[in-house]
């Protein structure tokens, strides 16, 4: 479902008040709910498992983004809150432990078990941390319970991320008290981006790394004073929040994404661990020239091309900078949904003078902008794109970042070429 709300600055995103050039926008927004994280976070957390409290409406956009898992057991699921629920004449406490009873009595792999909130039970108060406490409770040691929001009314969509790993990292256990300095790396990654970075660390020298979420529940890293994290994607504003709450020290760079944000985001860590400028060179410099030959084939179809960000993923600032920087696009406007500041600051220094930054939408205005930039390329939600592409205007959707591995240096040239892609498609289409 997409969900059509009043945009708002929500309480914990850091407004953008006195920044300049930077167009604040409220009003009608187009953006998928924080339930679609759920389609690529129960692929990383292999033992965990997603219930959300939810309609038939959540249940439809869970299935429908994710696929219909025919030969493997889905780890998502939705508790259905029927019309008797909502209506309060049934108890919903009591529809959930059993429904919950059921399914780890099936599924006896779970270890981690996340109740995802919705609209609905939100609508009907449904206190899923007390729930979610009373269960830990009952399925301990073998089970943890967790709780977070998914809810169109609070999120768009790389949200529910950061409310899961949120959740996450307020259940981490305290690192030992003479534990060594570590570094963590937080975000959901690809397991073969995640691969990567670890043999660039211990090229490096630094360590040990720990990866949130990682793998397996029992593999969650432990946090405290001597936790130094990277972020690895720009929305994780209430997940690093909470680990600075928890003592962990956030390195601040821009994001590794193209050749010189993955630089300057190993170098934040190579700082922090005192590496010499010459063992980063020498530990980089293959990585480095394969990422930056990579992007050489792209630079010729993107150089000079339009681009258009409507704001939907958060990645939009990072991705700016990497196609303006690296790949000489230009930059019409970058829209991005909620900008956090002190996560963002790093980037923001690098992007281009003079370009339109705008936060928050108003989706008619914001329409009549690109119409009237006439970009080459515009990146955009579902719901936008096909209208646009109706129109004429060549799109991509950014939702398409999220399922794809496109950090890190090996990454960079299949970065470029989701961006190539489509530009060469409508050149196609026009020869
Ligand atoms: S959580 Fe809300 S916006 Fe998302 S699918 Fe359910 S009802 Fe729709």
């Amino acid at each position: 479902m997409t969900a059509v709300a009043v945009a708002d600055l929500k309480q914990g995103h850091v407004p953008s008040g006195d920044a300049p050039n930077i167009l604040r926008e409220r009003g009608q927004r187009e953006v998928f709910c924080g339930l679609t994280g759920i389609v690529w976070l129960h692929r990383k957390i292999q033992d965990a498992f997603f219930l959300v409290v939810g309609s038939r409406t959540c249940a439809h956009l869970i299935q429908s983004a994710a696929g219909v898992m025919i030969f493997a057991e889905p780890r998502f699921a939705t508790a259905i809150i029927e019309e008797r629920d909502l209506a309060g004449l049934a108890d919903v406490n009591t529809e959930l432990d059993r429904v919950v009873e059921q399914l780890l009595a099936r599924r006896p792999e779970i270890r981690l078990l996340f109740l995802v909130g919705s609209c609905p039970s939100e609508v009907i108060k449904l206190d899923l941390s007390r729930v979610a406490q009373r269960m830990s409770r009952t399925y301990a040691p073998d089970v943890r319970v967790l709780n977070y929001s998914g809810s169109g009314i609070e999120t768009t969509f790389t949200e529910g991320e950061d409310a899961c790993l949120e959740a996450l990292a307020a259940d981490l256990a305290p690192e030992a008290p003479d534990a060594e300095p570590s570094l963590m790396v937080v975000g959901a990654l690809a397991d073969v981006v995640e691969d990567q970075f670890r043999r660039l660390f211990d090229d490096l020298g630094i360590g040990p790394v720990t990866f949130l979420p990682s793998t397996h529940a029992a593999d969650m890293p432990a946090v405290g004073p001597k936790t130094s994290f990277l972020l690895a994607q720009p929305f994780l504003g209430a997940t690093s929040r909470k680990l600075e709450d928890r003592g962990a020290k956030h390195l601040r760079a821009p994001f590794p994404l193209g050749t010189e944000g993955t630089t300057m985001w190993l170098r934040a860590a190579a700082d922090a661990w005192g590496i010499s400028e010459q063992r980063f060179k020498l530990a980089t410099a293959a990585a480095r020239t394969r990422s930056e030959r990579s992007l050489e084939r792209y630079r010729e179809s993107l150089a000079g091309k339009r681009i258009f960000f409507f704001p939907d993923s958060q990645l939009e600032v990072p991705l700016a900078r990497f196609l303006a920087r690296e790949l000489s696009m230009e930059l019409t406007e970058v829209g991005t949904p909620f900008l956090h500041r002190q996560n963002l600051d790093a980037e923001l220094a690098l992007l281009p003078d003079g370009i339109t930054l705008s936060e928050g939408q108003h989706v008619e205005r914001q329409l009549d902008r690109c119409r009237a930039a006439e970009p080459d390329l515009v990146v955009c939600g579902l719901g936008l794109a096909n209208p646009l592409e109706a129109d004429g205007v060549t799109t991509k959707w950014s939702i398409e970042l999220l399922f794809t591995p496109i950090q890190g240096y090996e990454q960079a040239g299949d970065l470029a070429e989701l961006f190539a892609r489509p530009l060469t498609r409508t050149e196609r289409l026009n020869v």
